[in-house]
């Protein structure tokens, strides 16, 4: 099977979902044989970002880097699926008209539910003043205007996120998932 590259942009804030739908759509495509590499916002900052801040100059800096390198490998063919938070459109919009294959998923849920379910404790430590400049407590997080795909994870579960993205990149022909499982099938 010939494979396309692309870049799987899942954008939203901490605690939206981006992790756990990377991993539900990455985890399906490679069972699959799909070839494709995740990279983690959380994970990016221990080594290829590392020393970075929090200040708009280093997200910024820090989505590009994630985003040469998404780029170096959707171009030799693999799947790129990233989860960052990636609060800034423009720099996200810059990736989006300089790369090909870029599809923006806005991993949406409200403020509100990601403080409940504070999956790391930092929404109650940004409260608190112990952690500054977090996107959506003390510093901005600007939506997407015009995202390939919402996920709206206080509405559905994330099976159905991860089946959502996936039905999207078929009808774009980007990937063959559903077709091959029905050839399987039959
Ligand atoms: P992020 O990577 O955006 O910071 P995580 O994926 O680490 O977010 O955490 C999201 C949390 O929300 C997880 O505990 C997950 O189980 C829960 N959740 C509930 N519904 C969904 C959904 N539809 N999609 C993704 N995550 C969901």
């Amino acid at each position: 099977m010939k494979q396309q590259g692309m870049i799987l942009w899942l954008t939203g804030l901490s605690g939206a979902g981006k992790t756990t739908i990377a991993h539900g759509v990455a985890q399906k495509l490679q069972r699959r044989n799909y070839r494709l590499e995740v990279l983690d916002g959380d994970v990016v900052r221990t080594h290829l970002s590392q020393g970075l801040g929090f200040s708009k100059e280093d997200r910024d800096t820090n989505v590009r880097r994630i985003g040469f390198v998404a780029e170096l490998l959707s171009r030799n063919g693999i799947i790129a699926i990233v989860a960052a938070i990636s609060p800034y459109r423009e720099v996200r919009d810059q990736l989006k008209q300089t790369t090909t294959n870029f599809v923006e998923v806005y991993v949406n849920a409200p403020l509100a539910v990601c403080e409940f379910r504070d999956v790391k404790g930092l929404y109650t430590k940004a409260q608190v003043g112990q952690v500054k400049h977090f996107t959506g407590i003390s510093d901005p997080y600007e939506e997407p205007l015009n995202p390939e795909i919402i996920c709206q994870t206080d509405k559905f579960t994330p099976q159905q996120c991860v089946n959502q993205v996936l039905h999207y990149l078929e009808q774009k022909r980007l990937i063959d998932f559903y077709k091959n499982l029905m050839q399987i099938s039959s």
